[in-house]
């Protein structure tokens, strides 16, 4: 799909396009992003949080475009994997264009490299043979936490499709995360966007949280944040 086409689409387009997606597809079956927001990034395979936000891309004029409307500390090719290139911005917070059928989140545990239980919490979403029958989760997000730590259960996985406020002609990119709390706010979320009655503009933002585990020591992480802030145009 050309990236214009992606960035004049429309919600009902949108909405009419997943009602006809089917049933085991997820949207991101459906389009493809031109780019990817993150947060973090592999240094020697380990994996490292990010206190600005890192743009990647396989199209040089994308990467361009990034570079040219956010104050970038780096890019370059081949930088990322899959020869991507990336751009490393010096911003924290990402102005977002979304709409409430752009935000899906399911549940996902992985080993050894594959999928070993997909559900919405309820019931498997995946393999085809399994699809619909109930999984076994537990209710109460406390639970499901749990289990998640001890290497039982699976994390959420939260998908944001979005165009960037300061360059929305570029098309669509896309968030992932399996940030427990982002999931956690996606009912506030999705209430916010409602109200906008359309596309929404929003803040995605790299939140430090400072956790003190005793003898004046923290523990330092960080975390993705999602604010609508009103209707879009
Ligand atoms: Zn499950």
């Amino acid at each position: 799909m050309p990236v214009t086409a992606l960035a004049r689409k429309s919600p009902t387009t949108t909405a009419a396009m997943l009602a006809s997606a089917a049933s085991t597809q997820s949207p991101s079956a459906i389009a493809q992003p031109v780019g990817w927001l993150h947060l973090g990034r592999r240094v020697d395979n380990r994996p490292e949080s990010l206190a600005t936000w890192r743009v990647t891309t396989s199209q040089l004029s994308v990467a361009a475009a990034v570079a040219d409307h956010f104050v970038v500390a780096t890019a370059d090719a081949a930088a990322a994997e899959d020869d991507e290139i990336e751009v490393m911005t010096r911003t924290p917070t990402m102005r977002i264009i979304v709409n409430t059928e752009a935000i899906t989140v399911d549940m996902r545990r992985w080993g050894q490299g594959r999928l070993v239980h997909h559900c919405d919490g309820a019931a498997f979403l995946s393999p085809p043979t399994a699809a619909g029958s109930p999984c076994g989760c537990p209710r109460s997000m406390a639970d499901r936490k749990a289990l998640a730590k001890a290497g039982r259960g699976p994390h959420p996985s939260v998908t944001v499709d979005c165009r960037l406020a300061q360059a929305p002609g570029l098309g669509m990119f896309r968030f992932q995360s399996a940030s427990w709390k982002l999931a956690e706010s996606l009912p506030t979320v999705r209430a916010a966007l409602a109200a906008t009655g359309g596309e929404a503009l929003c803040e995605l933002a790299i939140r430090r949280v400072d956790v003190p585990i005793g003898g004046g020591s923290h523990l330092a992480y960080r975390m993705p944040a999602l604010t609508v802030l009103g209707p879009w145009g």
